[in-house]
């Protein structure tokens, strides 16, 4: 799924790209739900707008910077505040243009120590939103509407996360929480609830005050102990920004005030590592499957095993019965061996299977990637088949 171009940096193969994009799509369509309109930036930005903010020094330690010819000096941003600021400044006048949210599914640059993989990558994709208001309280409704839109999100894809409150530092502001998944290998440790997602983390929140087993301080259940990933991370920034850059609203009653801001991020490939590592087995991936579908790269493989006619014939219209672009369809001469080892390998949600079987009943063996094996005419295969997809109606 992904290929090493030196530390920090990797690749995705068609395999993994696949599966990448039916993760975007549903972002973009989450997104939508919660009245986000999508904008893009350049990822390389001047000097000034940094100094402004104040952040061209704090994230000096972690921020690529260059000058071109002229001998300006230039960074790829690791984060998009400041532009955002810009891009609303001048359209956003009053308190009536307000609330308005925005966002971009767009490539960062992090300076970052290589860790564990796609975590610490020093290029990566990320889904970063971000809200303009008028009020504290308007703010507020945005930044929980937002925090239920991820956590669902999360459950769509079969991610189990856990919610850390955390400090707010290099960002500014006041309120800020992170949503950490729990993973075999991670680079925190975590500490969290099943039951109502309670987390402390050692990056935020005392660590040592909990033990795994202990009490859930929140509601009761029992807490779990685990290294974790943070896959999201939501800030509400007050006038942090708006406030050294200038951006102002007028309000109903004639004054103006400084804008209030909130930023919202998800790591789009961290999302994909995570979800793979809670979910792999010995055999290889093994994508989750929910009520919304899955973000395997396939929904079904077939596997037809022997060359006669009504066997090639299936197999043909099964391919383009069962979503053709969403199918993989094996032939060449490999083994069935082979072929099953690759399907799982892959996480496959579903082998279609046509071998004794179906010469003997006509019936296709379906084979999950749990194990569990059934059987059913050509003609039912489909819709069986359709509970796999990106939100069931994807592609
Ligand atoms: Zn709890």
């Amino acid at each position: 799924m992904v290929r090493s171009f030196g530390a920090g940096l990797w690749g995705l193969t068609p395999v993994g790209q696949r599966t990448r994009r039916k993760l975007l799509r549903h972002l973009r369509a989450v997104m939508s739900e919660v009245d986000g309109q999508e904008v893009h930036l350049p990822g390389l930005q001047y000097r000034d707008r940094w100094e402004q903010s104040g952040r061209w020094e704090s994230f000096e330690n972690e921020m690529f910077t260059l000058r071109n010819r002229d001998g300006q000096e230039l960074c790829l941003a690791p984060s998009h505040e400041e532009g955002m600021v810009h891009l609303v400044d001048g359209r956003v006048r009053s308190y009536d243009d307000l609330p308005v949210l925005v966002y971009q599914i767009a490539t960062k640059f992090r300076d970052d120590r290589p860790r564990n993989g796609l975590v610490r990558s020093k290029e990566f994709t990320m889904k970063d939103a971000y809200s303009f208001h008028a009020s504290e309280s308007s703010l507020g409704a945005t930044y929980r509407r937002i925090r239920e839109a991820y956590l669902r999100l999360f459950d769509d894809l079969g991610l189990t996360v856990a919610v850390v409150e955390a400090d707010n530092s290099v960002m500014g502001g006041s309120r800020s929480e992170e949503f950490v998944a729990p993973v075999e290998n991670g680079s925190h440790r975590l500490r969290f609830c099943r039951d109502c997602r309670f987390g402390v983390s050692d990056e935020h929140g005392d660590l040592e005050r909990f033990e795994g087993g202990d009490d859930c301080p929140e509601c009761g259940g029992t807490l779990t102990a685990s290294e974790a990933i943070e896959v999201g991370h939501i800030f509400e920034l007050g006038t942090r920004y708006s406030e050294r850059m200038g951006l102002t609203v007028d309000l109903r009653d004639g004054s103006s005030r400084d804008v209030l801001m909130g930023s919202y991020g998800i790591g789009v490939e961290r999302l994909l590592q995570t979800i793979a590592q809670q979910h792999a087995d010995t055999d290889g991936l093994s994508w989750p499957v929910t009520g919304w579908g899955s973000i395997a790269p396939f929904r079904a493989a077939i596997v037809p095993i022997g060359d006669d006619e009504s066997v090639r014939e299936t197999a043909e219209t099964l391919y383009a019965r069962c979503g053709p672009d969403d199918v993989l369809l094996f032939d060449g001469d490999r083994s069935p061996g082979e072929r099953f080892a690759e399907s799982d390998l892959l996480g496959i949600p579903v082998k279609l299977i046509l071998g004794n079987q179906f010469r003997e009943t006509g019936n296709v063996e379906l084979e999950f990637r749990d194990g569990q094996t059934d059987y059913a005419t050509p003609g039912d295969v489909p819709e069986i088949v359709s509970r796999f997809a990106a939100g069931r109606s994807g592609g």
